[in-house]
């Protein structure tokens, strides 16, 4: 068998807790190849995000050209990414692809990754060509300009992002309900709506869990497995990091699964 090659296209984080270095881990655990776009550098560690700086509009895509030519993916997933011009540059590369994109917009210590101009060009360009968005409530509402207090709400807005033409929309209920022993996921699609409950870990150290959530779902896609399968698979295995997650340097630790 072929080993299934998926792109991240993300931001690079020099702590090795998010970003390309959270995806990377969570594919090659999966036991798919994953290749890197490098959209931004940022400088960070376990406390902070300290400066940000864009890949320049001709290198993002010379790793695009070079990945295209020889390492064609089976599935693509965008994390972190610097402008509409990138965007507009990687709608060149989504073709006979599938695609996930996780609509990063601030980090957990309050850095802003994305300005909204991107998440506009996000949601006016990508979502139209993507399989999947993996918003957690703070995107979700920034992404619709809807207000989410509750699942209600999260249904509703998830559906308004269906009318981009995304097919599916996870809303990761982390930061919903936050003194209740669990955290429910929605999974939205024109045609349903399922909850997936499961508790809640207590640990502090979770940096890096969108991204690792949003690259394992993208890797069980590429190894055929269907979306609710793939979406259990990735829970159970951020639910596997959040467990072994401990310190590293003075802040918050990276979420990790050690197998
Ligand atoms: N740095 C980069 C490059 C990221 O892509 C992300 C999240 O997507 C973060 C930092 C923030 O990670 P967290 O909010 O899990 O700390």
């Amino acid at each position: 068998m072929t080993r299934p090659i998926v792109w991240t296209v993300a931001g690079s984080d020099s702590g090795g807790g998010a970003g390309i270095q959270a995806d990377l881990h969570a594919m090659h655990n999966l036991g798919v190849h994953g290749c890197s776009v490098v959209s931004a550098l940022t400088a960070q560690n376990s406390v902070a995000v300290t400066a940000a700086e864009a890949t320049s509009a001709a290198m993002f895509e010379a790793q695009l050209q070079a990945l295209a030519a020889d390492m064609p993916a089976r599935v693509i997933k965008t994390g972190m990414l610097a402008s509409e011009e990138q965007i507009k540059i990687l709608l060149n590369y989504i073709n006979d692809v599938w695609l996930v994109v996780d609509p990063v917009a601030v980090s957990t210590s309050g850095y802003r990754l994305a300005d909204n101009a991107v998440l506009q060009a996000i949601h006016k360009h990508l979502l139209p060509r993507a399989q999947l968005v993996t918003p957690n409530i703070n995107e979700l509402q920034l992404l619709t300009g809807v207000s989410v207090d509750n699942e209600e709400q999260a249904i509703t807005a998830a559906r308004q992002l269906l009318q981009t033409g995304v097919q599916a929309v996870v809303v990761k209920g982390g930061h919903l309900n936050t003194d209740l022993p669990q955290v429910t996921d929605l999974l939205v699609s024109a045609d349903r709506v399922v909850r997936f409950q499961q508790p809640r870990i207590a640990n502090a150290h979770g940096h890096g869990t969108g991204c690792t959530l949003a690259s394992v779902l993208a890797s069980a896609l590429a190894l055929n497995y269907p979306l609710e399968d793939a979406l259990v698979m990735a829970n159970a295995y951020v639910a596997a990091g959040l467990h072994d997650a401990e310190a590293v340097g003075q802040g918050t630790g990276p979420v990790r699964h050690h197998l």
